[in-house]
């Protein structure tokens, strides 16, 4: 069958390509079987030995009549099939033809939208000869496409740009040619195009002028470089000038202050007071105003240490703990202690946000109260720091506004309060450089809650400690009578220690409750006011077992009803809480234990050093020298860096050497780096007494700071200074001076 087949189709091919000889063949065939037949037959009819028969001679001729009849049949049949098939392939050839003109017309088309691009269009066969070039090419290179074609012609690059490749092998690139209409620069997109598939691949290349775009682009960068210099030309200029500020200024508050330990006439104090807390303000706007520009010229670091997170926390209530309670509100924090006792992190920076956040939160706030609460956060190492208040709210409009610098809610309740509308702009942008978010949910008239969440590492050290040990409340029932935000807070801790813990928040049912059991312990807030505590502390004398705590703002020297076993300050450290919990019963032998002890009564008080001040400004040498004085020291006063050096020299040869000395950094003469290094390096020569430097500086900037570090200082005062601050730099020193000799 296949074989059948294939001679079929060769003899079909062979008709095709040969169609003279098929038809000879053909004609030869038809002849020689006609003639044949005939001649066989007229011979065959005419022989005597035939036996013509008539009869037999008519049925021969009919038969071939019939057969030649067939013959023509099928002829005809053939015939009319082979002009149906005429018929068609002439249909066919004619939409052939429309095709034909349609795919001619399409071409011309596409060709007169290629040649008329705006963008250059070139072709190159892989000996870099131009194939093809559309009219934009032509004009660009001022040249017919009759001359450029067949040539390896190419613009001279000026300035080439990076070049980068596409996943499907497209090259793009920028480039700067000369052009007859002067320099341009071109975006070319380069690719290899296959046009026939028996020719090798040509290269395509699309440029677009963007000289336009990319001269934007640059003027621009140039503009944004200026912008950034003179950024941080004003930053050092806002550095510079808040630095000279300060200085006077400091001496305005310090001297303020001392003026204030005279006798002073009421009206005298009025004014001297007015000055002092003017002077304040206007250091607090100083230095808003230079950690603001610090932060936008970038210049905000990150210290990466290991911090107390409830120590922290701790401090930031309890420094705002005054502000809250003169205007009669509560404040209260709480850590969970899920969270790590350490964590690593810039604490100074966080201190900032949180006091700017709850320092709002008071201002912002009539009645009610502002709760710090510190949770685990929603991604692993995070946390959240949520400062909540029930104070005037935001609206709406205004919460995503505040952030911005200088931008307060409500103009009207601007001029109430007062403020620079800074705070959260600064605040915003530490947390975002710490890799956190700061978010706002406030109703007005409800309150707000301001949630900063920051991922924070736990420190390695810390891992399984604790600060202080919980005390163990299992089973225990307790009974706090308090109202407010920090009574729930309480009472959530006391659950945490097991103990069964009752939230009163009304004096009368707290009264009513008390004789329903014995109570382990019973924690009134003197907030209910005294004559309702001191009755309900005698009330409960006889149902409180173990002790009966009086929760009281701050007032320690208050006179307590001798009902009461102790007393808690508010807001209240959970470490007092817990020391407080786990002392011996209390009750069998009432005393009026003070409150557990607090770092700050365990600071050993400082006792005459012998200080050298190397001070130019007179005003602060004069304010330093009575400050030092009043805090019981010895002071001498070098007025350049020159003299400080001869002082401390002289001091140390007479075996007489300082105990500290406190170091102006900018002098006439010799400043205070080069003072301090030469310092250094006569100890490091002589084997000497190593004298504790601290700068004294107004300038906040990091690079000042280790400057002072590099020339072998030991730390810095920033002006200005007042007695709180320098008594607690100096007591630290005191005590290491005890230790040590
Ligand atoms: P300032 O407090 O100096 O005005 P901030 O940037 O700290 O600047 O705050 C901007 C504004 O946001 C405030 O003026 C106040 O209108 C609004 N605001 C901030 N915190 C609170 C809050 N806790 N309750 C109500 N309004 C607030």
């Amino acid at each position: 069958m296949g074989r059948t087949f294939r001679i079929k189709v060769r003899m079909r091919r062979f008709r095709r390509q040969h169609p003279r000889i098929a038809f000879a063949i053909r004609s030869f065939m038809i002849f020689s079987a006609t003639f044949g037949g005939a001649y066989g037959f007229v011979t065959g009819s005419r022989s005597e030995n035939s036996g013509y028969d008539p009869n037999t001679f008519a049925i021969g001729a009919s038969f071939l009549f019939a057969l030649a009849c067939l013959g023509l049949a099928t002829l005809s049949m053939r015939l009319r099939f082979v002009n149906k098939r005429m018929r068609k392939l002439a249909a066919h050839n004619e939409a052939l033809i429309d095709r034909n003109w349609e795919l001619k017309e399409a071409e011309e088309r596409a060709r007169s939208l290629f040649e008329q691009q705006g963008d250059l269009i070139v072709l190159r066969d892989h000996q870099g000869r131009i194939t093809f070039a559309n009219d934009a090419y032509c004009a660009l290179a001022g040249q017919a496409r009759s001359a450029l074609i067949g040539t390896r012609f190419d613009f001279d690059v000026l300035e080439q740009g990076d070049s980068a490749r596409e996943s499907n092998g497209t090259r793009i690139h920028d480039q700067r040619i000369s052009t007859s209409s002067g320099a341009r620069w071109i975006a070319w997109r380069e690719g290899f195009v296959r046009l026939d598939a028996g020719q090798p691949a040509e290269l395509q290349s699309v440029g677009r002028d963007v000289t336009d775009r990319t001269e934007t682009e640059r003027a621009l960068s140039d503009a944004r470089d200026q912008a950034d210099a003179a950024n941080r030309a004003k930053s050092r200029f806002l550095a510079m000038a808040s630095h000279e500020i300060r200085t006077p200024l400091n001496g305005i508050i310090g001297m303020g202050g001392l003026l204030l330990d005279t006798t002073l006439t009421p009206e005298q104090t009025t004014y001297a007071r007015a000055v002092k807390t003017s002077g304040e303000a206007l250091m607090a706007l100083i230095e808003e105003l230079l950690d603001y520009s610090k932060i936008e010229a970038g210049k905000l670091d990150l210290d990466q240490r290991p911090f107390a997170l409830s120590t922290l926390i701790e401090e930031v209530t309890e420094l705002l703990a005054p502000r809250a309670q003169a205007k009669k509100l509560e404040i209260a924090a709480y850590v969970d202690e899920q969270l790590p006792l350490e964590v690593v992190g810039d604490a100074a920076r966080l201190r900032q946000v949180l006091l700017n956040l709850a320092g709002n939160a008071i201002k912002f706030t009539a009645s009610g109260g502002v709760a710090l609460l510190v949770e685990p956060g929603i991604w692993p190492n995070e946390i959240s720091f949520l400062v909540r208040d029930t104070g005037i709210g935001i609206a709406p409009e205004a919460q995503s506004r505040i952030f911005r610098e200088f931008e307060q809610a409500d103009d009207r309740v601007a001029r109430t309060y007062g403020g620079t509308g800074l705070g959260l702009a600064i605040s915003e942008r530490i947390v975002k450089r710490m890799g956190g978010r700061i978010t706002l949910e406030s109703e007005p008239g409800k309150g707000s809650t301001f949630e900063v969440a920051i991922p924070l590492a736990p420190s390695q050290g810390s891992a399984g400690q604790t600060t202080f040990p919980s005390p163990d409340l299992a089973g225990k029932s307790i009974l706090l009578v308090a109202a407010g935000i920090e009574a729930s807070l309480i009472a959530r801790r006391l659950e945490r220690w097991g103990g069964q813990t009752c939230l009163v928040t009304d004096a009368t049912v707290a009264e009513a409750l008390l004789p329903e059991r014995s109570w382990h312990a019973v924690l009134l807030d003197r907030a209910f006011g005294s004559d309702i505590t001191d009755r309900l502390g005698e009330a409960a004398r006889a149902h409180a077992t173990q002790r009966l705590v009086l929760l009281t703002p701050s007032s320690r020297h208050e006179k307590l009803s001798t009902a009461f076993t102790g007393f808690l300050v508010k807001p209240l450290r959970a470490a007092s809480l817990a020391a407080r919990l786990a002392l011996a019963p209390e009750i069998a032998s009432p005393d009026l234990a003070p409150e557990p002890a607090e770092p700050a009564s365990v600071r050993p008080r400082t006792s005459g050093l012998s200080i050298l001040v190397a001070e130019d400004n007179e005003i602060n040498a004069l304010l330093m020298r009575s400050l030092l004085t009043k805090l019981g020291h010895r002071v001498v006063i070098a007025v350049h860096g020159e003299a400080a050096l001869e002082s401390w020299l002289a001091a140390s040869s007479a075996g007489t050497p300082y105990d500290l000395v406190l170091m102006d950094i900018q002098m006439p003469q010799l400043d205070g780096i080069e003072a301090t290094k030469r310092i250094r390096a006569h100890e490091a020569a002589t084997g000497g007494h190593h004298t504790p430097i601290l700068a004294l500086t107004a300038n906040t900037l990091v690079e000042d700071r280790y400057a002072c570090f590099e020339a072998g200082m030991n730390g810095f005062l920033i002006k200005p200074l007042d007695r709180e601050k320098l008594d607690e730099a100096l007591a630290g020193l005191a005590a290491s001076r005890q230790l040590t000799v």
